[in-house]
């Protein structure tokens, strides 16, 4: 009631009369209704209450409801960023760059100007611009250069429910920065009031100049009161002192464990915004579906053509099946029956040009049906209208390490119940709508509840790379809200300084941070590292990206004859990784054709995946000026040379009685019947991992020569010489 909204051209804001404002929104009156309509606009006052009495607030409300779009709106409206900007972090860039094109023109300011945005890359904002919408990886970038953050009033945390790495490192530091900040403020506003004690203004005017979410007043830019005041003898010493003011956090999720999320954040206030949500009628798959692509286009097409009108939302991995599936579905839609409606389809992924990502904003054609083809960017960071029907495979990527190279982002996985109950949602906004789960329903009640925090899920040698390089030096005692294992995270913290990421002091090398550019396992990092020393990166690019894949070969139950005879035809006499290089080589030759790959017994779709990561490895190269082209010719022991650079830990000697044991740890180790040394004997050999099962075995398995192993981690050996038993 206090600052009614205006259904006009007019500016709503919450001090209307104050001439000195002259950038109010002049909203179009299309926008301003629609933003009225929002469920959260009910809220607005309650939010903009909570938020300036509260240092953080966490927010869960309905995906759609108009969080991310609306909240850093109120708080310029009520004039409340005038200190400081407001940072909104996203986990993905597709949604930071298309949330704040959508806010720019509902808050009337062309994109990068007052709204905008900062993804890697790509930068659309200025020093004037008050609402930023950046991705938690930037974020991160910008603490390192501004460890206060000084330039922002307001961190507003979205989607706090994905708890990928960066989001829980974010958690942690913004916590550290917002108590560092209000003590500063303290300080500052108990030396103002000392120095105007003695001034006749009286304490009376001191009580009103500060309420208690402005700044205090010794604002080097602000400085009408203070540094005018020459007759003070402390103004010297103020005009120094940093403008400082309170940091303020909203926490904002459509599905999070709010409790938990208060009680980390010292009992923060929680605001629950109603949303508005039809019933959903959720079909599950009668039986396991071995094809969920093929299950994917069956049932879209079903719907088409059977089913009322209404928008298809469906959810796919990644851009892969989003093209193969578009090309698919418009396949198909010639083949539609002459009366049926057409069948616009419009993909959205990350890697898709702006304006084609727009297109499924675009209100749909009369006669006309839209399918939409996403990732889990609409499960809840994109709200798209009109949609009906939810179509869920039951997958996604997560941006994680993958347990075999470490590579990120590129992990298929089940998606969790909360995630799943956040896709059928999505067919609920308008009115009631259908899910199909292309899964059974006893698949449903295995998923987990919730997306395993990424700390828990990922290699923490990794996960400890980044923190140090973002910065926190004290790994074992940061503020985490979810503490990885100690002992795990001291194991992470020795096998780092092995690979040299860090010195004798725990502090990040040079090495270190180098390593900490590749989104790799340091593992594999440091391999790559070496290939630049020995001139075969080309080389151990292609094995790396191999590896990232579980199955290369098939191995049919059937023809376990024929494949066998296939795979030979690769196969290298010292073991998995050059055999791996051939096989690549090979299918560089035939181009990668699919018949090849089946007649080979070579999982086509697995190569695939394999150039998609070599070609991310290989632009990582070229952007940290490594040539990605540097090869070594027919010098192989050049690449195993590499690998054990990174491995050392992992490498075992032939003892008498033809068993392995390995060099750290002394284990009986064995050779997995999957590679292509099972069976042999050589001196030395060394893994890329260890799976336990009924016995220890190895995999990814290589020969090499033993007096190799000292040589290719001396600051390891060194310490520990007695493990190595023989320095031939
Ligand atoms: P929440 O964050 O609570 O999930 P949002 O603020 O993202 O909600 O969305 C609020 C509304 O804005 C939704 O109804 C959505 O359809 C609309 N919207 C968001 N982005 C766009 C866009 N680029 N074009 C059209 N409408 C959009
Ligand atoms: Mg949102």
């Amino acid at each position: 009631k206090e600052h009614p909204a205006q259904p006009s051209n007019e500016t709503v804001t919450a001090a209307p009369q104050k001439p000195k404002k002259k950038w109010g929104p002049t909203l179009t009156p299309k926008h301003q209704t629609e933003r009225q309509q929002l469920p959260i606009y009910q809220a607005r006052d309650a939010i903009v209450h909570a938020i300036k009495r509260n240092p953080t607030v966490i927010i869960v409300g309905e995906t759609g409801s108009g969080k991310t779009t609306q909240i850093p709106q109120f708080l310029l409206e009520a004039d409340l960023a005038q200190f400081g900007a407001i940072a909104v972090t996203q986990p993905r860039r597709v949604a930071a760059t298309s949330l704040a094109r959508r806010v720019a023109e509902e808050a009337g300011s062309r994109l990068g100007h007052r709204v905008g945005y900062t993804v890697r890359f790509d930068d659309m904002s200025c020093p004037a611009t008050k609402i930023k919408y950046l991705t938690d990886g930037m974020l991160m970038r910008e603490i390192l250069a501004d460890p206060l953050l000084h330039r922002y009033n307001y961190v507003i945390l979205d989607e706090a429910h994905e708890r990928t790495l960066r989001t829980d490192v974010l958690f942690g530091m913004l916590k550290q920065i917002q108590k560092e900040r209000a003590r500063m403020v303290q300080v500052n506003r108990a030396e103002w009031q000392k120095s105007h004690s003695d001034k006749p203004t009286g304490p009376d005017t001191t009580e009103k100049q500060l309420p208690d979410s402005d700044p205090a007043p010794t604002n080097g830019d602000n400085q009408a009161t203070e540094t005018n005041d020459t007759s003070v003898s402390t103004s010297d010493k103020r005009s120094k002192r940093k403008f400082v003011n309170e940091l303020k956090i909203v926490v904002m999720s459509a599905t999070l464990d709010a409790e938990r999320f208060s009680e980390y954040f010292d009992h923060a206030r929680i605001l629950y915004v109603a949303g508005r949500q039809y019933p959903v009628r959720i079909f599950n798959a009668v039986e396991p579906q071995n094809d969920y692509l093929d299950a994917a286009l069956v049932t879209s097409l079903q719907i088409h053509t059977e089913q009322g009108p209404g928008d298809i939302l469906l959810f796919l991995s990644g851009q892969e099946e989003i093209e193969s599936l578009e090309k698919l579905l418009l396949d198909q839609r010639s083949q539609l029956p002459p009366n049926s409606m057409d069948l616009l389809v419009c993909p959205i992924y990350a890697a898709l040009p702006a304006a084609q990502q727009a297109k499924v904003f675009n209100p749909t054609p009369p006669n006309a049906r839209k399918i939409i083809l996403a990732t889990n960017i609409a499960e809840t960071s994109l709200t798209i209208p009109g949609i009906r029907y939810v179509v869920d495979t039951g997958v996604h990527k997560i941006r994680g390490y993958s347990s075999r190279i470490g590579i990120e982002s590129l992990l298929v996985a089940p998606v969790s119940k909360s995630a799943a109950r956040q896709r059928a949602g999505r067919a609920g906004r308008e009115a009631m709508g259908y899910c199909y789960r292309l899964y059974t329903e006893d698949t449903f009640d295995e998923l987990e509840e919730d997306t395993v925090p990424e700390i828990l899920r990922c290699n923490l040698a990794a996960a400890t790379l980044q923190l140090k390089a973002s910065g926190i030096d004290d790994v074992l005692g940061f503020d985490y809200m979810d503490r990885p294992p100690k002992v795990a995270m001291l194991r992470a913290l020795e096998q780092l300084y092995a690979l040299g990421a860090l010195d004798d002091q725990g502090k990040l090398s040079k090495l270190g941070r180098w390593m900490a550019e590749f989104p790799l396992d340091p593992s594999y990092a440091k391999v790559l590292h070496a290939s630049q020393e020995l001139g075969c990166t080309t080389e151990v690019i292609d094995v790396i990206a191999l590896f990232s894949i579980d199955t290369l070969f098939f191995m049919p139950f059937d023809k376990r004859e024929e494949a066998a005879e296939a795979r030979r035809k690769f196969m290298h006499g010292d073991g998995d990784h050059l055999t791996y290089l051939n096989l690549q080589k090979a299918y560089m030759e035939v181009k990668g054709d699919s018949s090849w790959c089946h007649d080979h017994f070579v999982n086509g779709r697995g190569m695939r995946h394999v150039q998609d990561v070599r070609k991310q490895i290989r632009q990582v190269c070229q952007r940290m000026g490594v040539n990605p082209n540097a090869s070594c010719g027919t010098d192989f022991d050049k690449v195993l040379q590499c690998f054990i650079r990174g491995f050392f830990n992992h490498t075992a000697l032939l003892q008498p009685d033809g068993s392995y044991k390995s060099v750290v740890g002394s284990q009986i180790v064995h050779i997995h019947p999957s590679s292509s040394l099972f069976g042999q004997r050589r001196e030395a050999i060394f893994y890329n991992e260890l799976i336990f099962t009924s016995k220890l075995y190895i995999r990814g398995v290589s020969a090499i020569q033993a007096n190799w192993i000292p040589e290719a981690a001396p600051r390891y050996f060194q310490q520990k010489s007695h493990m190595l038993p023989s320095q031939s």
